[in-house]
């Protein structure tokens, strides 16, 4: 059975990807229905012929503007035309500022009559992707504060830790943790225990607010806040604040012996990382603080320079 060229042209217009042809040089040989429509929606003269153009200059002509996409997409098509890759895919984000929708470029070539040729087809895979960030945020957040969690803390620190080795900048690390906590919550139950958690943290997270900080739920009544190039003095101004902050809010521990209402006990330490240490040795002075600020009566800060 013979299949015109009519005919497949119909089946590719029925596809809703972008679709384009090209040969070794970039010449774009055959494009899509989706393929014209996403052009005109993006700018293009209605009566625009595609055929002809050169896609791979047409790429580079971006890139030299400084356009991401268009240098990958150029370095990526010619590795399929080299023959350095069988494919090549790239996700990347679109322009338009509104909805921010995500593509999929896909370049694989064909043969025919012993001539190669390369199918372009960009996809919208905004729905996944949006998806994918929800899914990302959800493994970060401690779903009770809003906080970082554990994990994405520790993920943090470890490249801070490491920005900070390779910058020679100090790094502060400050645990926290609530003083008598159980009484509140033997006192007024769960709920309150949980509004009390909340509250603490909105102070918290006003007290890290720069790119290289951090504020996270570490664990039940337990809360960590890295200060990335942070001297200790720098950093201990901070934390007097939040201390105070945290006692102006009254959360009311009758039970409490530190007092009416609710205090917190914090391990304060800086470090100025080395090749052959580890964030590990931060968290542990700062936990070893913490515990010295506890035995001290609470409602108090240690802290101290780490040596090595
Ligand atoms: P300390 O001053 O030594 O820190 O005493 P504390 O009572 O704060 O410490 P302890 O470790 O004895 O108790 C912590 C309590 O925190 C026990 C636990 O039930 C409570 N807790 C842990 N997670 C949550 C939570 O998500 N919500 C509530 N309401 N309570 C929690
Ligand atoms: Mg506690």
């Amino acid at each position: 059975m013979n299949i015109s060229y009519e005919f497949l042209s119909s089946v590719v217009n029925t596809i809703t990807e972008h679709v384009a042809v090209i040969d070794h040089r970039g010449m774009i040989l055959f494009v899509n229905q989706r393929w014209v429509e996403f052009g005109i929606e993006n700018g293009q003269a209605e009566s625009k012929n595609w055929i002809g153009e050169n896609y791979i200059n047409a790429c580079d002509l971006s890139a030299s503007n400084g356009d991401t996409f268009g240098r990958e997409a150029a370095a990526g098509i010619r590795s399929v035309i080299n023959m350095e890759r069988p494919q090549f895919y790239y996700e990347y984000p679109c322009s338009s500022p509104e909805t921010k929708p995500w593509f999929l470029m896909r370049v694989v070539p064909f043969e025919l009559d012993g001539h190669r040729f390369y199918v372009i087809s960009h996809s919208n895979i905004t729905e996944r992707k949006l998806a994918e960030e929800r899914i990302q945020h959800l493994s970060r957040v401690d779903t009770l504060t809003g906080l970082a969690n554990r994990r994405y803390f520790d993920e943090f620190f470890a490249k801070e830790w490491s920005r900070c080795t390779r910058a020679q900048m100090p790094i502060t690390l400050a645990m926290l943790d609530i003083d008598y906590f159980k009484y509140l919550n033997d006192s007024f139950g769960h709920h309150s225990g949980d509004d009390c958690l909340k509250s603490i943290s909105n102070v918290l997270s006003t007290y890290a607010k720069r790119p290289s900080d951090i504020c996270a739920r570490y664990g039940g009544d337990e809360y960590m806040i890295m200060y990335g190039n942070t001297t200790l003095d720098e950093a201990l101004v901070q934390i007097l604040k939040l201390m105070d902050a945290i006692r102006k809010l009254e959360i009311p521990n009758p039970d409490a012996p530190t007092g009416p209402s609710v205090t917190v006990s914090i391990g304060l330490s800086t470090a100025y990382p080395e090749m052959e240490t580890n964030e590990e040795d931060l968290i542990r002075a700062a936990d070893r603080l913490l515990y010295a600020a506890k035995d001290a009566g609470r409602d108090s800060v240690e802290f101290e320079n780490l040596e090595w």
